[in-house]
């Protein structure tokens, strides 16, 4: 499966601008032009469960949208097991590029209703259809301690220890929790919530480390946006030019606004003069995908 993937690579890009701070990037956009990002990362470790308990079947749950849908149907038909997704929602009549994606690898889709799916129930239809013994059950974006396992592995993928900050957007959380968790004492993990008001986010992290972890991050709360996919014409700015400065492509739901928020504390001289950023490329440049064509000078 790793021979899907390529080495990800880190881009220095503190030559394109005049701050006294190394900036780096870990590019996990260009693993895979699918399972891009920290996807791959969050579910190898669910992966490795469900084929030691021989199941032949995973499922999880997502939104029309989420990149954790694609992913996981990509990753199940590379690898040769089946996949069902529970979509949130009405089955739509224009499917979305997401679902559609989902659907060509192979993933079964159900939809179930808003109520429903908050309780994460499995609809009776999925059973009648499907060997319960042989479906292994993956949390939603892969929240939980095998989802953070496996994204601990992408501070060691390069020699990272050299970095004082780390940055990173966050949906669930996993993602930066396995940072933390591969994190050495004397960085800094900063994470970006994308989502508005998201408050529980801080708990939700600190439920996936250890005792001596649960101070180690930092959370900012003001580079939402407006919410979940939301945007405004300053961000899509600053994603172009961001690519016209270092040719690095970024989406609007999660990078682009994780690395605005990098260059804004930057400009207000947040990190002391020497420090040494890492900003992580999740990938998720489907993201982009409802934009009008032209409005980004990539895609
Ligand atoms: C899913 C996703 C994230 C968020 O990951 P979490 O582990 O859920 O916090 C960040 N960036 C991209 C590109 C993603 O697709």
């Amino acid at each position: 499966m790793s021979s899907l993937f390529v080495q990800p690579r880190v881009d220095s890009i503190s030559s394109f601008y005049s701050f006294p701070q190394t900036i780096d990037v870990l590019r996990l956009d260009l693993l895979h032009p699918v399972v891009s990002g920290n996807k791959w990362f969050k579910l190898k470790e669910y992966i490795k469960a469900a084929k030691a308990e021989a199941k032949t079947t995973l499922l999880t749950f997502g939104g029309a949208y989420s990149n954790h849908i694609v992913a996981t149907a990509a990753a199940t038909h590379f690898i040769g097991l089946k996949s069902i997704g529970i979509i949130r929602g009405e089955e739509p009549k224009m499917p979305s590029h997401t679902l559609l994606a989902a659907k060509n690898y192979g993933m079964q889709l159900y939809f179930v209703s808003r109520e429903e799916y908050r309780n994460k129930s499995v609809p009776r239809q999925v059973f009648a259809e499907h060997d319960a013994e042989s479906i292994y059950t993956l949390p939603e974006g892969g929240y939980g301690a095998l989802g953070v396992q496996g994204a601990s592995d992408i501070l060691y993928q390069n020699e990272t220890n050299f970095y004082t900050h780390i940055l990173c957007a966050v949906g669930t959380g996993t993602t930066l929790a396995g940072l933390i968790k591969a994190s050495l004492p004397q960085q800094k993990v900063i994470g970006v919530p994308v989502l508005k008001n998201a408050f529980s986010l801080q708990q939700e992290i600190q439920n996936l480390l250890t005792q001596e972890k649960q101070d180690a991050f930092e959370l900012l709360w003001d580079y939402h946006f407006g919410g979940y996919a939301k945007y405004t014409a300053d961000l899509l700015n600053f994603m172009n030019e961001f690519y016209g400065q270092t040719n690095i492509p970024t989406d609007l739901v999660y990078t682009g606004k994780a690395f605005f928020a990098a260059f804004n504390l930057l400009k207000k001289a947040c990190f002391p003069p020497g420090s040494r950023l890492l900003l992580i490329h999740t990938g998720g440049l489907q993201g982009n995908a409802s934009l009008k064509k032209g409005t980004l000078i990539f895609d």
